[in-house]
């Protein structure tokens, strides 16, 4: 029997939002935020919008000229909060009044602290700047509490009780915010013909303004702080270019990469050099990132039952109950499709899957052993920077080696008597990880977990969490449209390079 593993570095991760805590119960996930700080680094899920990067550099810029120290955060977060209610106020006016115009830039994500201030928007004629200020985010420095960790790694600004501005802020370019400062600095009352007037601020204008331009250095350029930092966004801005031309927009981006990271046989006449190992990361990255989610729905399928309160012994019941009386080595060796062509190409065996489960409506426990088998397989067929992605945390991560191991000692077991072994093993490591988690807080001991033991038995609260684990290619996304490196066809359907596209990588 292969030991269950845990160690510091597969938990000690940060969830990339507030919702994510508690929400990596068998602590597997490491390993894919691991690869995202790495191939997008600067990119967390909950920054999608280019344009709030330059507001709190353009921010920064402003504390610095009124010479603002630590006793004027106060005044610091009042503006602040004024401008990013500006910011979303005419982003949202903009996308009502000329919705496709502004989404063909910004995407379909709406601005930070929608629900507060499209509901003062509706039906109004005019917003009430000191209200909303006041009440569109509970925290109090608003969003730039979210985006400041990317603002410095980008060299925008640098943090500390105010921020002042970094090496890569430049303040000519950020006057393109000018107007949103104006504004904040002026009355209360904002009419719609305010707001549209400002509509130069809006989150779609972003690209062709100064401010724009001057993203994009700090992203891509050649003379920055951080030059590899640079480099691996020039190489993931183009290979994601690769992977989503021609492609319908509203189809699922990580998959759009797979295909042409893990599945293109011709890769090399594609893509050539940097970007060719690049993308041969993000094959690891990604065939990684199916066993990941394996667990995840695994860990969500075992827990299902006890919604309704009940013991460990009756969520195993449940879990095993649908598989075939086979051995292991039959239903997760034999039984497996062909994973490579007669040219040792990787063929999609993981969108089959997926494809099967799409129709039926729920991945079953059976379905996701086989994925997890398809990934122990894959460990012999990538090679090289995929492999070395590929395997990265794999004992620690219960990664598709370990598991390779598992069905080797457990091969001449029947499939459903090696499942009970793995679900009880999994219901200990879910239970050492939250106690290796345990912390006193002001209120008292906290378990992050949503099993709560009640008396002999145990109730799930709420539900466990069963999307992928994000490689964050959707807010990279975002962020390239914004800035003009990735756009979409006239129609609105499909996606094409942006006019900004080459701008930093000629050639590709
Ligand atoms: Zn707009």
């Amino acid at each position: 029997m292969v030991a269950m593993l845990v160690a510091g570095a597969a938990w000690s991760a940060k969830a990339d939002s507030p919702e994510d805590t508690g929400r990596q119960p068998l602590a597997v996930e490491a390993v894919t935020a691991a690869h995202a700080s790495e191939l997008v680094p600067a990119v967390i899920t909950t920054t999608p919008h280019a344009r709030y990067l330059s507001l709190h550099a353009r921010m920064a810029v402003e504390a610095s000229r009124r010479g603002w120290s630590t006793d004027d955060l106060p005044a610091f977060r009042q503006l602040l909060r004024r401008c990013e209610v500006i910011l979303a106020a005419v982003s949202l006016r903009h996308d009502a009044v000329d919705r496709e115009v502004h989404q063909r830039r910004a995407g379909k994500r709406r601005p930070h602290g929608v629900n507060t201030i499209a509901q003062a928007l509706d039906g109004s004629e005019s917003i009430d700047l000191d209200e909303l200020s006041r009440a569109y985010s509970v925290v109090a420095n608003g969003f730039y509490g979210t985006y400041g960790g990317i603002e410095t790694a980008l060299g925008l600004i640098t943090p500390e009780v105010l921020p002042a501005p970094g090496p890569a802020a430049e303040p000519e370019a950020l006057g393109a915010l000018d107007q949103a400062i104006e504004l904040a600095l002026g009355g209360d009352v904002l009419s719609m013909a305010d707001l549209d007037g400002a509509v130069g601020v809006c989150l779609c204008q972003v690209s062709a303004k100064t401010d724009g331009a001057s993203l994009r250095r700090a992203y891509f350029g050649t003379d920055v702080p951080d030059p590899d930092l640079a480099a691996a966004h020039r190489a993931s801005a183009a290979v994601l270019t690769r992977a989503v031309h021609g492609q319908p927009v509203d189809d699922n981006i990580d998959l759009m990469m797979d295909r042409l990271c893990c599945f293109t046989s011709d890769l090399p006449q594609i893509l050539g050099g940097a970007n060719l190992d690049h993308a041969m990361r993000w094959r690891g990255a990604l065939l990684r990132n199916w066993s990941v989610w394996a667990w995840r729905l695994l860990w969500a399928n075992l827990v299902a039952p006890l919604s309704g309160t009940g013991t460990r012994e009756d969520a195993v019941a449940v879990f095993v109950a649908g598989l075939p009386s086979v051995r292991v080595r039959q239903a997760l060796r034999d039984d497996l499709p062909p994973t490579v062509d007669g040219n040792s190409g990787l063929q999609p065996v993981e969108h089959d899957l997926n494809d099967e489960v799409g129709q039926a409506g729920g991945w079953s426990v059976l379905q996701l052993l086989r994925l997890l088998a398809v990934g122990a397989r894959r460990a012999d067929e990538v090679d090289g920077l995929s492999r070395e992605a590929f395997l990265r945390y794999d004992q620690t991560g219960m990664g598709p080696v370990w598991f390779r191991g598992w069905i080797d000692d457990h091969a001449d077991i029947p499939l459903p008597d090696a499942a009970r072994s793995l679900a009880i093993a999994m219901f200990n490591r879910a239970e050492k990880v939250s106690r290796d988690k345990m912390q006193w807080t002001r209120t008292g001991l906290r378990m992050p977990t949503r099993l709560r033991v009640v008396g002999d038995r145990l109730r799930l609260e709420g539900r466990e969490g069963d999307a992928p684990a994000s490689l964050r290619l959707d807010t990279f996304a975002s962020v390239l449209l914004q800035l003009g490196v990735l756009d979409v066809s006239d129609d609105g359907m499909t996606w094409k390079q942006g006019p900004y596209g080459t701008e930093w990588s000629p050639g590709s």
